[in-house]
């Protein structure tokens, strides 16, 4: 597996120097994301925020801006909640301690053992999916990832094969076969450097390991939102801090009520969270995007806004803006909204 790496491995940029900080923050960009976006976005991060200290003290919003397309935002924000506490307690470095990095927001056990290993070259197993297909299929494991016990079966598996190895390349070595050999689909089992060791090959059930999960049902969802224009600013406001996008941007709207169809639920968004009231809707664009297992379609709609006060009263935001279409860009917004900006420049450029 070692002298495999040596010869296959992938010019990352974090494997240079193998800087603690370099190794947290690409752990956890890679988590749901494929690795060329990863380097893309670890690149502008890293001249954005070199060190943990320039980190702590960025403004929320850069850091989320910083995210923007990656999901999943509170990542972003415990990273940024992790850097203070890191600059006020550690002197902004990264702990060579598996206990003290588990004490940090968004650090659980997997980013745990990756950073020890990776960045400390400490024995801790890594387990992520890549290295879980990998052990499946290695053992022949005949019952789903996620079935009870299996987990800690795995773990066992994987301290056993570390006992004695270079950490920091042993797990490197696993996650990179996984990423680049043995592959969910199509695996290259005759270029596989594990090959006569593995059980799954010897009894022809490769394309069987490991055993799905049961299927979840997606959930569709519909939802609506405004436009709302004003001396050639639309409004957007902040979300609260607690909900799955909080701190992001968007427009002002919401999911459908039965029977609803979508501008009517969007003039009561707009006027349950801001009492503003719509002049005419007109419709703009109906975008759709998945998170987690939902699927979500957003109508978007234009509107002028019918009243004079143009200060909303916020009930489902902490801040709002009304901003002109250049202005959009300096903000984070969440999938569904960013789509609409993108829709709305485009709209723009063509007349
Ligand atoms: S032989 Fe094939 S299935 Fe087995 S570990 Fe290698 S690539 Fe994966």
């Amino acid at each position: 597996m070692l002298s495999w790496f040596d010869r296959n491995q992938r010019a990352l940029p974090w494997r240079q120097e193998y800087n603690p900080y370099h190794i947290w923050i690409a752990e956890i960009m890679a988590q749901q994301t494929q690795m060329e976006r990863v380097v893309d976005y670890f690149s502008r991060w890293i001249e954005r925020f070199p060190d943990i200290h320039a980190l702590a003290v960025a403004p929320e919003q850069e850091v989320l801006k910083a995210w923007e397309g990656l999901g999943y935002y509170s990542r972003a924000r415990n990273i940024h909640r992790a850097a203070s506490l890191l600059a006020a307690r550690h002197g902004g470095e990264i702990p060579d301690d598996h206990g003290q990095l588990l004490a940090l927001p968004g650090i659980g056990p997997y980013t745990a053992a990756a950073i020890m290993s990776i960045a400390f070259d400490r024995p801790f197993p890594v387990l992520d999916a890549n290295v879980q297909r990998i052990l499946a299929r290695l053992t022949d494991l005949d019952r789903p990832l996620r079935a009870a016990g299996t987990q800690r079966l795995l773990q066992e598996v994987a301290t056993r094969l570390l006992a004695g190895e270079r950490p920091r390349l042993f797990n490197q070595a696993m996650m990179e076969l996984g990423a680049l050999v043995c592959t969910p689909r199509h695996p290259g089992c005759d270029r596989c450097p594990v090959r006569d060791h593995c059980r799954a090959l010897a009894a022809d059930v490769v394309a069987e390991r490991p055993l799905p999960r049961p299927r979840q049902e997606g959930v569709r969802i519909t939802m609506a939102c405004v436009i709302l224009c004003h001396h050639g600013r639309v409004y957007i406001q902040q979300r609260l801090p607690d909900d799955v996008w909080g701190g992001l941007w968007e427009f002002p709207g919401g999911r459908l009520k039965a029977g609803e169809s979508p501008d009517q639920a969007a003039r009561r968004e707009l006027r349950e969270e801001t009492s503003f009231r719509a002049g005419n809707l007109r419709p703009f664009r109906t975008v759709t995007h998945c998170y987690t297992r939902y699927h979500v379609t957003l109508h978007a709609f234009f509107s002028n806004l019918g009243q004079c006060s143009h200060v909303p009263v916020l009930r489902a935001a902490t801040d709002y803006r009304w901003v002109d279409l250049a202005g959009l860009s300096g903000f984070p917004f969440p999938a569904g909204h960013r789509q609409l900006v993108g829709h709305l420049k485009k709209n723009w450029k063509n007349g």
